[in-house]
């Protein structure tokens, strides 16, 4: 599939639930209700629309996402039901790590074969203040879980807050190198209610980086992988090395090498994660799937990608999935 901008679509990324354990600040407002978990795309549906895109049209890389994709009973019934299907090459979930230290292993054996945990600060109290949950040490025995599970390369994200979790990044990126994984930075997006705090809360990288000047003696570009961070070696005053990522779509968006397609687990399709959705996959698929009708509402929605990402979100994050 190729978009207007002959941009080619390869990645899928599946928000399997809009539920989530955690009520991180700039995630998810206060007043979401919570949605029916009826009418979700069941793990069949997923199967068949997975196979559909690798078959005819080059998918080639899923993540899971949410939510958290743990918030579903039937989450490791549909990692080996994605696993099982040949042409994809990257299995990858993104969660906030709750479940990881029981659940690791079993989402390997499924089938899975990486995570991104989200860590926003190594304060417990800072912790508790974005994520809604007192929770710190859970999430970090899931990451040494994932890694000892083999869900490698594990990568830490952790969303910047202005007031917040800035003077926390020295740290984090210490413990990131103690346990050899990359940590990435990410920029706030003004998304859906939660946008009205952007001006306030807003990090640029830039000012990511300054915070890590003192702790870190030199910078260099580390060869760019698919993905929309901006990544760097870097080597710490106390000898040790990290791999540090910006993700940067307010000061310098990664539009032109997009190649994302988004769908929520009640099948709308987001060919962007600022835009409103094109379409909902559920007409092609219910009563019985449709392969000519998906392809037409697939066309449809990925023919209005946005050239570049609008400037503010309409969906909510936890909604769309990141
Ligand atoms: N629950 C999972 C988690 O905690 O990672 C997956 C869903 S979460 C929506 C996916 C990613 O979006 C996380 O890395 C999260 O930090 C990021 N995210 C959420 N809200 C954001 C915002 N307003 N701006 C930038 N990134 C955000």
């Amino acid at each position: 599939m190729r978009d207007a901008q002959d941009r080619p679509i390869r990645y899928l990324r599946l928000s399997l639930t809009e539920a989530c354990q955690m009520r991180c600040v700039y995630c998810r407002p206060a007043l979401l209700t919570q949605s029916s978990q009826t009418g979700r795309l069941t793990p069949n549906e997923i199967q068949t629309l997975v196979c559909h895109l690798v078959s005819n049209h080059g998918l080639t890389k899923v993540r899971l996402t949410g939510g958290d994709p743990t918030a579903r009973p039937d989450l490791i019934e549909i990692i080996e039901r994605i696993a099982s299907i040949p042409g994809i090459s990257d299995l990858a979930m993104t969660t906030n790590g709750l479940s990881l230290a029981s659940h690791a292993k079993d989402y390997a054996n499924a089938g899975l074969g990486r995570v991104n945990v989200s860590l926003d600060s190594l304060n417990p109290k800072r912790f508790t203040n974005m994520t809604g949950v007192d929770a710190m040490k859970r999430v970090l025995a899931g990451i040494d879980a994932a890694i000892d599970s083999g869900l490698t390369p594990v990568k830490l994200n952790t969303v910047v807050l202005n007031h917040e979790n800035l003077a926390d990044l020295p740290a984090l990126v210490q413990y990131a190198a103690m346990r050899r994984v990359e940590i990435r930075f990410i920029e706030l997006m003004p998304m859906g209610p939660l946008a009205e705090h952007w001006t306030d809360r807003y990090v640029p990288a830039s000012r990511m980086r300054n915070a890590l000047s003192k702790i870190i003696t030199g910078w260099q570009t580390a060869p760019q992988g698919s993905d929309s961070a901006q990544t760097y070696d870097v080597t710490l005053r106390d000898g040790q090395h990290a791999r540090i990522g910006f993700i940067t779509p307010m000061s310098c968006n990664f539009c032109s090498a997009c190649n994302r397609l988004r769908i929520t687990s009640d099948g709308s399709i987001y060919p962007c994660l600022m835009d409103q959705p094109r379409g909902n996959l559920t007409e092609a698929i219910r009563p019985k799937f449709d392969a000519d009708r998906l392809d037409r509402l697939l066309s449809e929605a990925i023919q209005a990608k946005a050239p570049e990402h609008p400037v503010t979100g309409v969906a909510v994050m936890t909604q769309i999935g990141g």
